[in-house]
C-alpha cells in the first residue's frame, strides 16, 4: 500500500499501539504521561522486583499485540525444537515446596486451585502461567477513551455451552454468585442498539465492488421467497448467482426422498456443507464465497471442512425440505450436538467476557488482590497484581513463568514430590509440589514431562488448537453504525470476517455507551486457515500465519477494513480510532473432533481420554482434556483432575 494510502488510513496517527510494537514496550513513559497506559517496562525487570509486584502493573490496559504476546511462547517453541536446554543454564532452587503446583492460570487452573482448597483449606498452592496476565483465554481488554472505561473480552466471550452446565460447573458458578439468566435479564441494555440490524459487506477483491447490504428479510425469521428475491436483487452478484442464493435460502425441496430423518442426518454427517451445496442443492460455485466463512467463528475453518449436519444445527440454509427431526445424532461434532437439544437459557456475557470469572476466582483464592464480593462489583474492580505472589499467602499466582519441566523425584510409582522447573525473566528456577495439575495445553505436556508413556504423549499431540484473533478497536463514537443502521456486519471476503459493536451491558458501576456520540469498542474476528486441507492441517497453516504477521500488518488491515465498511456512514479510520488491541491466539479453542476427518473412537479410546490419564502425582486438566472449547469443560476437567489426585 502506498504512503499516501497509509496516511489516509491514519497509520501515522499517535494511538496507544504506537508504544507497543509486537507487544514490547517502547516509549511507554510518554504514553503513561498522557494517561493512556500504565508505565510498564518489562525490559528492566532484572532490577530485582518482578514486574507483577510493582504497583503500576496492570496488563488488561496493554494494547498492541496481546493474547499470545511476545515473551510468552518463545521458550515453548525452543523446547519443542530441542534447543531450550542447550542455552538455558543451571536452574536456581527456590527452596519452596507446595502441596499443589498448577501449571496454567486459565479458568481450568484457577478452578483446580479452588476445588483443591475447598476440600483441603490449609494447603499451599502455586499457580504458574507463561502470560503476563492470568485467565488463559479468558482475558480482559480495558481502554480509557473519552475519559471513560471501556471493556471488552480479549478471548472467552461468554458463559454459554452446547450442553447444560454440569453440577460441578454450575456449583462453581453458584459459589461465585453468578446466575447467568438473572444477570442477563438485569444487565443487558437491549434498547441501545435495538434499531440496528445485521449487514453483509461485499468487497471488491472477492465480489467485484465494495457494497454494504443491510435489511436481510431472514434476520428475524424465515424469509418469504418474494422478500428474499427483492433483497437479493440488491447484491452485487451475477444474476445466476443471485437466483441460486434465493433458491438456497428458501428451498423446501427434500433432496433425500425415501430416507428416514436419522438416515438423512447420517448422510449429512459424511459430506461437507460445501459439497452439500454443490452436489446436492447444486448451486453455482460462485455462491460459495458468500457462505464460505459462515462457520469460521465456531470452527475456525470454512464450510469445506465442516460437516453439512453441523451446519443444519447452525441454521445455515438449504435444509428445510429435509424435515429433519430436532435432536442430536451420534456423528455430530461436539459443538452443535447440544445446540440441537432443547435447553434452558444459561448464558451471560460480562463486559470483559469470562475474564470476570477468572477475576472472581482469583478474588476467592487471594482475597487481598481484588475488592468486592459479587459479580456486579468485579467488572470495575481493580486487581492489585502485587498481591498475587506473596510469600505469606497460601495461594500464589506467578505470572510470566513458563514451565519447562516437571519430573517426579525418584520412581514415579512411589514418588511423593515433583520438581517443577520454570523460566522467568530468562532464568530457570525449580520449585517442588507434592501434587501437580497440568492445566496447560495438552501438546505442551510431552515436552515438560518426557517420562509420560509414549501412547499418552502421542494422544496429547493429536488435537491442533484452533488459531483465532479477536481484535478490539476503541473508536471515538458509533455514529457511523447508527447512520448505516447496523450493529454487526459479516465481511466474508475481508481480513477479519466480521465487525460489530460490543454488546451493551450495564452491570454495577459499569455502563455501556448509550448515545452514538460516545466512544465504544468494535469487535472484529479473524480465523486464518487454508481451505481444502483436512481440518487440523488448516489450523497448523493458520497458526503459522498468525505467528508471522506483524502488528503493523494487522493495523493496516483493520484501518482499511473499518474505513471501507463504515466509511459511507461517516467513519474515518485516521481520526476515529483511539486504540487497537489485537488478541492473537495461535493456540485458541481446544480441538473438537470432526467426523469428516477423525475416526469414531470406541468409548475411552479417543485421544483426549487417553491423554488425560493421571501419571504418578501429575493429573491433567484444561479444556483440551475434554476436546471441547468451553468454560464449563475447563471447570469439569479441573474437578476431575483434582479428584484423581486427592483420591490417589
Ligand atoms: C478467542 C476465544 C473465545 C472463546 N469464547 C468462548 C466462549 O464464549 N464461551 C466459552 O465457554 N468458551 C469460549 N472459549 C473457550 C474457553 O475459553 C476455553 O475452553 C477455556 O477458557 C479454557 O480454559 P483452560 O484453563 O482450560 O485453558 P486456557 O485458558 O488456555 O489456559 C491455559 C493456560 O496455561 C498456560 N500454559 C500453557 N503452557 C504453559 C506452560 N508450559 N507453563 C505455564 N503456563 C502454561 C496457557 O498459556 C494458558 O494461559 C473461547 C476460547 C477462545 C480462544
Amino acid at each position: 500500500m502506498s504512503n499516501e494510502r497509509d496516511r489516509e488510513l491514519g497509520m501515522d496517527r499517535t494511538i496507544t499501539r504506537r508504544d507497543f510494537l509486537n507487544g514490547i514496550a517502547i516509549g511507554a513513559g510518554a504514553a503513561a504521561a498522557e494517561g493512556l497506559l500504565p508505565s510498564l517496562a518489562w525490559a528492566d525487570a532484572g532490577a530485582g522486583i518482578a514486574p507483577q509486584d510493582r504497583p503500576e502493573y496492570y496488563p488488561p490496559m496493554l494494547t498492541g499485540l496481546r493474547g499470545s504476546h511476545v515473551g510468552s511462547f518463545e521458550a515453548a517453541h525452543n523446547l519443542r525444537d530441542g534447543n531450550f536446554w542447550k542455552t538455558a543454564g543451571k536452574s536456581t532452587d527456590t527452596a519452596e515446596s507446595y502441596d499443589l503446583v498448577v501449571v496454567g492460570g486459565g479458568i481450568s487452573g484457577l478452578a483446580a486451585a479452588y476445588f483443591w482448597r475447598a476440600q483441603k483449606p490449609d494447603v499451599r498452592i502455586l499457580i504458574l502461567d507463561n502470560h503476563d496476565d492470568f485467565g488463559g483465554h479468558a482475558k480482559r481488554n480495558e481502554f480509557r477513551s473519552g475519559g471513560r472505561m471501556l471493556l471488552v473480552n480479549g478471548g472467552t466471550w461468554a458463559i454459554e455451552s452446547p450442553v447444560p452446565y454440569s453440577k460441578v460447573a454450575r456449583g462453581l458458578m453458584n459459589d461465585l454468585g453468578i446466575h447467568p439468566a438473572e444477570l442477563a435479564e438485569k444487565c443487558y441494555a437491549r434498547e441501545t442498539y435495538k434499531v440496528l440490524g445485521q449487514g453483509v459487506f461485499f468487497d471488491k477483491e472477492t465480489f467485484g465492488s465494495d457494497k454494504l447490504v443491510t435489511g436481510a428479510p431472514g434476520e428475524f425469521g424465515n424469509p418469504t421467497p418474494e422478500a428474499m428475491a427483492k433483497f437479493i436483487a440488491s447484491l452485487p452478484l451475477p444474476e445466476k448467482v443471485r437466483n441460486d442464493i434465493v433458491r438456497l435460502e428458501t428451498t423446501d425441496q427434500d433432496y433425500f426422498t425415501g430416507l428416514t430423518s436419522a438416515e438423512k442426518k447420517d448422510r449429512l454427517s459424511r459430506i461437507s456443507y460445501k459439497k452439500y451445496l454443490l452436489d446436492v442443492v447444486k448451486v453455482d460455485p460462485r455462491v460459495l464465497p458468500v457462505y464460505q466463512k459462515r462457520t469460521h467463528g465456531l470452527f475456525g475453518v470454512g464450510i469445506d471442512a465442516v460437516p453439512a449436519l453441523d451446519c443444519w444445527v447452525l441454521f445455515l440454509p438449504g435444509f428445510n425440505g429435509l424435515k429433519l427431526e430436532p435432536g442430536p445424532h451420534p456423528r455430530m461434532g461436539y459443538t452443535p450436538r447440544g445446540y440441537a437439544s432443547p435447553r434452558e437459557p444459561y448464558s451471560f456475557h460480562f463486559p470483559d467476557g469470562n475474564a470476570s470469572i477468572a477475576r472472581m476466582l482469583v478474588r476467592k483464592l487471594i482475597p487481598s488482590s481484588t475488592p468486592g464480593s459479587m459479580p456486579e462489583d468485579i467488572v470495575t474492580a481493580k486487581v492489585d497484581y502485587s498481591q498475587l505472589d506473596r510469600s505469606e499467602s497460601p495461594v500464589r499466582i506467578r505470572l510470566s513463568s513458563i514451565v519447562v519441566g516437571a519430573r517426579h523425584v525418584g520412581e514415579t510409582g512411589t514418588s511423593r514430590e515433583v520438581d517443577i522447573t520454570y523460566l522467568r525473566d530468562g532464568k530457570p528456577f525449580t520449585t517442588r509440589g507434592k501434587s501437580v495439575v497440568m492445566a496447560c495445553w495438552n501438546m505442551m505436556i510431552p515436552y515438560l514431562c518426557p517420562e509420560f508413556p509414549e501412547n499418552q504423549k502421542e494422544a496429547m499431540h493429536y488435537g491442533v488448537k484452533i488459531p483465532l484473533v479477536y481484535t478490539s478497536v476503541a473508536i471515538r463514537n458509533w455514529k457511523s453504525f447508527q447512520n448505516l443502521g447496523v450493529r454487526h456486519v459479516f465481511t466474508p471476503g475481508m481480513y477479519h470476517h466480521e465487525v460489530g459493536l460490543e454488546l451493551a451491558v450495564n452491570i454495577g458501576d459499569y455502563h455501556s455507551p448509550k448515545s452514538p456520540d460516545e466512544p465504544v469498542v468494535v469487535r472484529m474476528e479473524r480465523t486464518p486457515c487454508l481451505p481444502g486441507l483436512p481440518e487440523r492441517d488448516q489450523h497448523r497453516a493458520g497458526r503459522g500465519d498468525l505467528l508471522s504477521t506483524s502488528f503493523e500488518t494487522f493495523e493496516r488491515n483493520i484501518r482499511d477494513q473499518l474505513g471501507r465498511v463504515l466509511g459511507p456512514g461517516g467513519f474515518g479510520p485516521a481520526h476515529d480510532i483511539d486504540a487497537i488491541t489485537v488478541n492473537r491466539w495461535p493456540h485458541g479453542y481446544a480441538y473438537e473432533y470432526n467426523y469428516l476427518f477423525d475416526p469414531e473412537w470406541p468409548e475411552g479410546q479417543s485421544p483426549c481420554e487417553i491423554a488425560r490419564k493421571p501419571f504418578g502425582r501429575i493429573a491433567i486438566a484444561n479444556s483440551d482434556a475434554a476436546a471441547a472449547a468451553y468454560t464449563d469443560t475447563a471447570i469439569d476437567q479441573a474437578h476431575r483432575a483434582v479428584q484423581e489426585l486427592l483420591s490417589a
